[in-house]
């Protein structure tokens, strides 16, 4: 697996921040918490530390949570995770439980994820 080189590190790092200035970023998809400094690249949702955690219990066949700071983006995860934020994912789950649907990875069937448990932790 090669690393992205250090300038590509960068480059994402600030579009990352970026993203989590823009209103509809700057809460947790979940609590609504400020200041999200995790997300779930293929969810394509920001989220606070304590809902990174409950994603992470959920397993990475649903969630894959990264650091916004810490970890290493790479170009697929930051194609994901700018191609729906926090806005686009929350209306996503809302049309879904309207036709009574959990909320969980229908839409996430490019990672191929056949279990439809829901735990949100709520
Ligand atoms: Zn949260």
């Amino acid at each position: 697996m090669s690393k992205p080189d250090k300038a590509t590190t960068e480059r994402n790092s600030k579009i990352l921040r970026e993203l989590v200035r823009q209103p509809d970023n700057k809460v947790c998809a979940d609590c609504k918490r400020n200041d999200p400094r995790w997300a779930s690249w293929n969810l394509g949702v920001f989220l606070c530390i304590r809902c990174s955690g409950i994603h992470r219990g959920m397993g990475t066949h649903i969630s894959r949570v990264k650091s916004i700071d810490l970890d290493m983006w790479t170009p697929e995860q930051m194609e994901s995770i700018q191609q729906w934020g926090n806005r686009r994912a929350n209306l996503y789950w809302e049309a879904h439980l309207k036709v009574g649907h959990v909320p969980a990875i229908t839409k996430w069937n490019h990672s191929s994820a056949p279990n439809t448990n829901h735990e949100d932790g709520r």
